[in-house]
């Protein structure tokens, strides 16, 4: 219906604008779990909520949209969307993984799949050399985080893609960081799109929510086969949650990559900062393939300081991000990756990542950057003077 307009219109003009039955202006919240049959042989549309339901229909629909593909689900969270999608898999399979995933994809890959008699190799998948060298005859899923989680690097969606389909592979992108609004995989090439939508795309810290889209009608089918064999759908009041969220996507993305990039090159030139990753430096080992890929570097980078005293001088003198697990939401959050989304990784492995006890991350808001920069200032000072006693 709206394939002419752009990102920020379909948001807002889509087949959900209005509900068809009453006019209403917001998509409403059905909250039966069964539906009644007019008669025995033909049942309607709308049988049992766990297969389909008009409400999480409505934020598939959207979400199919916006990626630019065929067909969304909506999960109870971004693992259960990742592991519906691992369910593609049998015993025998084996996952190209990209190095630094995120926490929980690394635990259901190391301690749940491995369990089934699926096998991964973790990769840098910024090295495409050592991507195709880790593929095997039985690899059927390349996994790709672009930008990753928390050293941002980028990988290259197109070039994996195509790797992954020269092995007869299927390519799975999590694209919780830059959302549809900054980077589209499946027109990279990608199989699946993969989202934790308790993130940016619901924005406001108050929903757990997970997205997966395809392109494909028959992966299509096959997903929409394991989304209620599994079972792990959206609730509808989140459902609606992630609607109302996604409405203002492309505003709250502009403001917070936009004061990401103040934030980041204020960091970048402080003493105190040992080092930043983030992909919109231009001397980012892979800034060029960011630029082309994804209309933004994100709102999200990480930093490093000099010690871990200093580290924790910084967090316990920072008024205005709060100090929590999560990100992709209206208020700053600072997260200290080796204790939160990474702790489920051990000491050794984080190591091997570059994930210090002195590196934290910033997911940016909707705050002033200014205020932000002025916070860290004074904060940046407390850790300058521990230094000089
Ligand atoms: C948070 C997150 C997940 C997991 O999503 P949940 O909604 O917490 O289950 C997966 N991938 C990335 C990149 C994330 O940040």
């Amino acid at each position: 219906m709206s394939d002419h307009y752009t990102f920020e219109t379909k948001l807002l003009h889509n087949k959900h604008k209005y509900d068809p039955a009453t006019g209403a202006v917001s998509v409403p919240i059905q909250h039966a779990s069964t539906y009644h049959q007019e008669n025995i042989d033909s049942f309607g549309k709308y049988d049992y909520s766990r297969s389909l339901n008009p409400t999480r229909e409505a934020v598939e629909e959207v979400i199919a949209e916006l990626e630019d593909g065929t067909k969304g689900f909506a999960f109870a969270s971004g693992m259960a969307a990742i592991s519906t999608a691992f369910l593609l898999l049998s015993q025998g399979d084996h996952v190209v993984i990209t190095e630094d995933v995120y926490g929980g994809t690394y635990r259901m890959v190391t301690t749940v799949l491995n369990r089934f008699g699926i096998e991964h190799t973790f990769v840098d998948m910024t090295d495409l050399e050592a991507v195709e060298k880790a593929i095997q005859p039985n690899t059927k899923v390349l996994y790709v985080e672009t930008p990753s989680n928390p050293t941002l690097k980028v990988t290259d969606i197109q070039a994996v893609s195509a790797l992954a389909k020269k092995h007869h592979a299927w390519t799975f992108v999590d694209n919780t960081f830059l959302t549809p609004a900054l980077q589209k995989p499946l027109n990279l090439g990608a199989d699946i799109v993969l989202h934790s939508a308790t993130k940016f795309l619901s924005g406001h810290s108050d929903v757990v929510a997970g997205l997966a889209v395809v392109k494909d009608a028959e992966l299509a089918e096959q997903l929409g086969y394991l989304q209620n064999s599994f079972g792990a759908v959206l609730g509808v009041q989140d459902c609606w949650l992630l609607l109302r969220g996604i409405k203002t996507l492309h505003v709250r993305m502009k403001h917070s990559s936009g004061s990401a990039f103040t934030i980041a090159n204020y960091l970048n030139n402080h003493p105190q900062i040992k080092k930043v990753y983030y992909p919109g430096f231009e001397d980012h080992p892979q800034y060029k393939i960011q630029k082309e890929q994804a209309s933004s570097p994100g709102a999200v980078f990480s930093f490093e300081l000099h010690t871990e005293e200093a580290m924790r001088t910084f967090v316990s003198n920072v008024e205005l991000p709060v100090f929590a697990v999560s990100l992709g939401a209206v208020e700053s959050i600072l997260s200290y990756p080796a204790k939160m989304s990474h702790a489920a990784m051990g000491p050794i492995a984080r190591q091997e990542r570059g994930i210090t006890d002195a590196l934290l991350r910033l997911s940016v808001g909707l705050e002033n950057p200014e205020d932000l920069i002025k916070d860290f200032d004074q904060a940046l000072k407390k850790t300058a003077e521990l230094q000089i006693i």
